[in-house]
């Protein structure tokens, strides 16, 4: 959820506007003001796919900016924008089976691809990592192994 401002008005009075909440709907918040300047407050939502749906966007919203109110002041009451991205109710991003939460992806050595696919399919995608899936640092030591496996292979044939 993204809230779009005039003024960054919590630099003003001194907060980060960074916050982290057990109670939500915000759950992990930051301060989304751009590089060139552009004020906005952003976080991930705590509420799982099937409530959001039930609530829906209007709901969410005015509780996403009550939130931001009660942390940062009564003026993030008033943004000239705000922008919920639900991926889950993306069709080309999600299935139905993604509307369960998995949970962040644990480290781990699981064989992603195996038959016929192995000798031909190579994933490089952060949750593959064997470390820091899910990460962007998981991301590069995924892709790092997946160049390594490239070179080996083509070094063989
Ligand atoms: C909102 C958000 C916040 C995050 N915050 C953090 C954070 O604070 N710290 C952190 O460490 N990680 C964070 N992450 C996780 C991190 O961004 C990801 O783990 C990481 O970017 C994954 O990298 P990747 O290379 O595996 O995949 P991606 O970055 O998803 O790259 C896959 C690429 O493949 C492209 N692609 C897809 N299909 C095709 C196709 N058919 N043909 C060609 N190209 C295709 C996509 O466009 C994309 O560019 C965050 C993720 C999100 C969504």
């Amino acid at each position: 959820f993204f809230a779009i401002y005039d003024r960054p008005f919590w630099r003003r009075d001194g907060l980060s506007g960074t916050a982290q909440s057990m109670v939500g709907p915000l759950v992990e918040i930051h301060d989304a003001t751009t590089a060139s300047g552009k004020p906005a407050l952003f976080g991930f939502l705590g509420v799982g796919a099937d409530q959001r749906a039930a609530l829906g966007e209007e709901v969410l919203k005015q509780a996403c900016l009550a939130q931001l109110a009660k942390l940062f002041g009564p003026e993030a009451l008033e943004p000239c924008a705000t922008l919920l991205k639900d991926w889950a109710a993306d069709s080309l991003t999600s299935t139905a089976a993604d509307r369960a939460g998995g949970g962040h992806p644990m480290p781990g050595s699981s064989r992603w691809v195996s038959g016929p696919w192995e000798s031909r399919l190579l994933l490089a995608g952060s949750e593959t990592s064997d470390s820091e899936p899910g990460y962007l640092a998981g991301a590069v030591i995924a892709a790092k192994r997946a160049v390594a496996e490239i070179r080996s292979r083509m070094d063989r044939e």
